[in-house]
């Protein structure tokens, strides 16, 4: 199977080739030409399977070029007991009659990011070897805190690869900036930016299109690769765990075989979600995807009126990772639903890019409605339905968390579709304590790590060991440099 660029078909690329080079030469995201589907008695298979083994089957009908035992080590290597809190990696928590929680928190950084990020370095490291590319690959990572952790952890160590992350010295959380600043390994360095998320953003985006300085490192034995959800490396561990939630809801009893299941699924720039689409489309019986949103809801306009504007205000809310006004994944359901008419999509691409705006057509339209529906929940709403949550389920959620709940319970009301539903849950709340005690009422007097310890008590829940293990680990990391130090930052570390 090839990977076109959402922009232009005849850019043609291997699986190996999308991976380790990311994003297409024209701008465009390297796509599947065409979605695999499952076999009639897969869910069978895939039923009896642990999650490592599920991972590989999914995987290999993407991958030609990977061998499954090649997949087989990489999987084990990534969703292991040492690595995850839980023994089915992805575990389904049911919070009431028709609503269940796919908690992917579980991993080494607390944070759905681990889910992809376990995976990715692997696939990307063999992506080199398979492409002949004898240069070390330089990840460079913008975040705004949680991707940061993630790639850091994912990548520590690995052979053939280097990581440099940067966040905004004042855009991310105490214990995020903790959990980045305390990073192991002998490949990784960590870097705070004066100025906010786009400012690092714009910054690394900048170094990718500086061509010589592309050269200047090609000469000194390194490319620049990057490990954001534009990779397809990064999408593809997430189909795994809608097709593996869809075999669990079959064995805990909850649904038969090709009966419907919901899913709602909190959003920013379309990764996640997007990797639900596929599943759907490679024949697992998911019913309507719901897209939630923070106050920053483009995309809810965006689905209820074909209209994609960014021309709007930026609003910092409690659910910082779904802080973003171009949801770049966005393009690649674009790509399927224009039936790889590319130049379609190429004129999306270019209008957003020159107006910040464009508008979808009817069958483009209308193929979305089929499979879409979406709201957003403001912060107001957030406090309310952790509380809530707590106080009627006796289940605690996170900011992110709880816009997709919310969202559910809108799409429920407004609709009267009672299918049994997945709120997919893509932080641990202990990752974001003040807003948490917030919600339940209690006076939260600090934002570092004692935060942790208080919401402990207020809950009686214990914390996952990566967040109470970091008290006392050494700071390795203090460097604070302007937005414009970027490349002297990367030069550094190759001295
Ligand atoms: C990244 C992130 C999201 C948004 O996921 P996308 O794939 O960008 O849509 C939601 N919640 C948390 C906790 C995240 O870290």
């Amino acid at each position: 199977m090839y990977y076109v660029s959402t922009r232009d078909k005849l850019q043609k690329t291997t699986a190996s080739g999308a991976i380790a080079y990311g994003l297409a030469p024209d701008g465009g995201l390297y796509t599947p030409e065409a979605i695999p589907s499952l076999a009639g008695n897969a869910l069978d298979t895939l039923k009896g399977m642990t999650y490592p083994q599920r991972a590989v089957y999914v995987m290999s009908a993407y991958l030609d070029g990977y061998s499954a035992s090649e997949l087989a080590g990489f999987s084990a290597k990534a969703y292991n007991r040492e690595k995850f809190d839980d023994p089915q990696i992805a575990p389904i928590r049911q919070v009431d009659e028709d609503t269940f929680a796919l908690e992917l928190w579980h991993g080494p950084t607390c944070a759905f990011k681990d889910m992809a990020l376990q995976m990715l370095p692997h696939l990307l490291t063999a992506a080199l070897r398979k492409e002949g590319e004898k240069k070390t690959a330089y990840i460079l990572v913008a975040t705004s805190g949680d991707t940061g952790k993630g790639a850091l952890e994912g990548f520590r160590d690995v052979a053939g690869t280097r990581i440099q992350v940067f966040y905004p010295k004042d855009g991310v959380s105490p214990i995020q900036e903790l959990q980045m600043n305390t990073q192991e390994g002998e490949n990784v360095s960590v870097w705070a930016v004066e100025g906010n998320f786009d400012h690092a953003q714009s910054g690394v985006k900048y170094l990718f299109s500086d061509k010589r300085f592309g050269e200047e490192l090609a000469r000194k034995g390194v490319f620049l690769s990057s490990a954001n959800s534009i990779n397809w490396g990064r999408v593809l561990p997430q189909i795994v765990y809608y097709v593996s939630a869809y075999c669990d809801m079959m064995n805990m009893g909850k649904i038969e075989k090709g009966e419907k299941l919901n899913v709602c699924v909190p959003t920013g720039n379309f990764g996640d979600i997007l990797a639900a689409y596929y599943a759907k489309r490679m024949g697992v019986p998911l019913g309507r995807l719901i897209c939630a949103s923070n106050s920053n809801c483009v995309l809810t306009d965006f689905f209820a009126t074909g209209v994609y504007d960014r021309n709007r205000p930026f609003y910092k809310t409690t659910s910082p990772s779904m802080d973003i006004l171009i949801s770049s994944n966005l393009e690649r359901l674009l790509h399927a639903y224009t039936y790889g008419d590319t130049s379609q999509v190429k004129g999306y691409m270019d209008q957003l890019a020159e107006t910040g705006r464009y508008q979808i057509l009817g069958n483009v339209r209308r193929n979305m409605e089929r499979d879409f529906a979406a709201a957003y929940c403001d912060d107001a709403g957030v406090m309310r339905c952790i509380a809530a949550t707590w106080e009627e389920k006796k289940y605690l959620i996170d900011p992110h968390t709880a816009v997709a709940m919310d969202v559910l319970n809108q799409y429920r009301k407004s609709t009267g579709d009672h299918t049994p539903a997945l709120v997919v849950s893509t932080a641990s709340p202990f990752k974001f304590c003040p807003a948490v005690l917030e919600a339940l009422g209690s006076q939260c007097s600090t934002q570092g790590l004692e935060s942790i310890v208080q919401l402990e008590k207020r809950t009686g829940l214990q914390a996952p060991a990566p967040l109470t293990n970091l008290v006392g680990k050494p700071v390795r990391f203090q460097n604070v440099i302007g937005k414009d130090d970027m490349a002297s930052a990367v030069r550094a570390m190759l001295e």
